[in-house]
């Protein structure tokens, strides 16, 4: 499933694409939203926003067009008039004179009014966002003393979008690598200086992975081993998807589990339990 980078790096080619536009057509591939097509009628879009792993368009019409897509939705960005080869399922067009912003395959579409916009079940549960400029190491390190948290393995935690939006799998096992951390602890059971680390890891790779569109090595490192010769996706990562492989800060080797249902990667000396 595509994490919080991801999508923030999809809604700025959507936002490229079709952002303060008149659109002339919405059309919706579900049918119990195509009577709502007719509202969007020379709407302009005002806003393109990501917002955790789900997507929020804005119209100067007061409507806003949701979307979540899961494992399967897939956004295109095509000149006007022309699809995509592709066998999926259109879900919603949103066609402006000339770009096209064209969203495959996902299932949770909604046409949300400022009222329907609040109440959203999803989003009213969304903490924080990590790619949100506001959003600081600090408050994120005051989050993990919230009752609400405090008690949960970081494993778990670092996947509940209630705690900070838009973290996923990959996410997850790289911010506990660098911030030297084993998934099993609990913020509770760490001094406040790993608190404050983490605080300052969750955005920092957060917001890297976002800039490099999924790396979450820092750029010289994965400089280096593009150029001995490493894939894009070998040069990726510090853990995450390296089973059995050296670490590289300390050589170990590194382990796999899994942890609320998702893959976890660890290096057992660099993230000893303490
Ligand atoms: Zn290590």
């Amino acid at each position: 499933m595509p994490e919080g980078p991801e999508i923030a790096r999809e809604a700025d080619r959507i936002r490229d694409a079709v952002e303060g536009k008149r659109v002339e057509r919405v059309r919706f591939g579900l049918p119990h939203l195509s009577r709502r097509a007719r509202a969007f009628d020379d709407a302009r879009v005002v806003s393109v926003r990501p917002r955790g792993k789900a997507m929020l368009i804005g119209f100067d019409n007061g409507l806003t067009l949701y979307s979540h897509n899961q494992l399967y939705g897939r956004w295109f960005v095509r000149p006007a008039g022309t699809l995509p080869s592709t066998r999926r399922q259109l879900r919603m067009a949103i066609e402006t004179r000339d770009r096209w912003a064209l969203l495959y395959s996902a299932s949770e579409i909604d046409v949300l009014d400022e009222v329907g916009l609040a109440m959203h079940p999803y989003l009213a549960k969304l903490g924080p966002d990590a790619l949100d400029p506001e959003l600081d190491a600090t408050s994120v390190a005051e989050r993990l003393e919230d009752p609400r948290f405090r008690r949960r393995g970081l494993g778990a935690l670092l996947l509940d979008q209630s705690f900070v939006a838009g973290l996923g799998n990959y996410l997850r096992s790289e911010i506990a690598f660098e911030a030297r951390l084993h998934p099993d602890q609990r913020p509770v059971d760490l001094r406040a200086a790993d608190r404050r680390r983490l605080g300052r890891v969750t955005l920092k790779m957060t917001r890297r992975a976002y800039e490099t569109g999924g790396v979450t090595l820092p750029a010289s490192r994965a400089a280096a081993l593009r150029r001995a010769g490493d894939s894009w996706a070998r040069a990726r990562h510090w853990v995450f998807a390296r089973a059995r492989q050296a670490c590289r800060r300390c050589g170990d080797t590194i382990a796999r589990f899994d942890l609320a249902g998702r893959r976890i990667y660890v290096c057992p000396t660099c993230q000893e339990m303490r």
